[in-house]
């Protein structure tokens, strides 16, 4: 499956921490992010991401064009609820696209986990159907 990460910056730790204890898990997949989320994710765990822009130089925009195109099959965005209206835009496009496409999107660490326990045991795999091409 293809998997997009992103961090807001506050919560870039958070997607460190929760990329280390599910390594195991992510390394099985495909995985994208923006530029500074995805180089602090590889630095830490060694995992093998594509990294497209930093958001500020619209690397979430590049990730939203992907869902557009129905190109991922998960999305874990760590957004900061407190960034008051900063970058809230392209969050609400993205989260949008999620939904026009209904891709499978957590934004918030137990959702995240929820989720990548449901890839585990298989039960996303119906976007091997939606998406044959993974
Ligand atoms: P970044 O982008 O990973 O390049 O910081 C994420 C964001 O939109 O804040």
């Amino acid at each position: 499956m293809n998997i997009a990460l992103i961090a807001h910056d506050s919560k870039k730790e958070l997607m460190v921490q929760f990329c280390i204890a599910y390594s195991g898990i992510l390394s099985r997949h495909n995985l994208c992010a923006t530029g500074t989320t995805g180089r602090f994710i590889t630095e830490a765990t060694g995992l093998n991401i594509f990294k497209f822009l930093s958001g500020s130089q619209g690397g979430d925009q590049q990730i939203g064009a992907r869902i557009a195109c129905n190109e991922i099959d998960l999305l874990i965005f760590m957004r900061d609820p407190n960034n008051h209206g900063k970058n809230e835009p392209d969050v609400s496009n993205i989260l949008r696209l999620c939904d026009v496409h209904n891709i499978p999107v957590a934004t918030n660490i137990a959702t995240a986990e929820a989720l990548i326990h449901a890839l585990e045991r298989g039960d996303l795999d119906w976007r091997n159907i939606v998406n044959p091409k993974k």
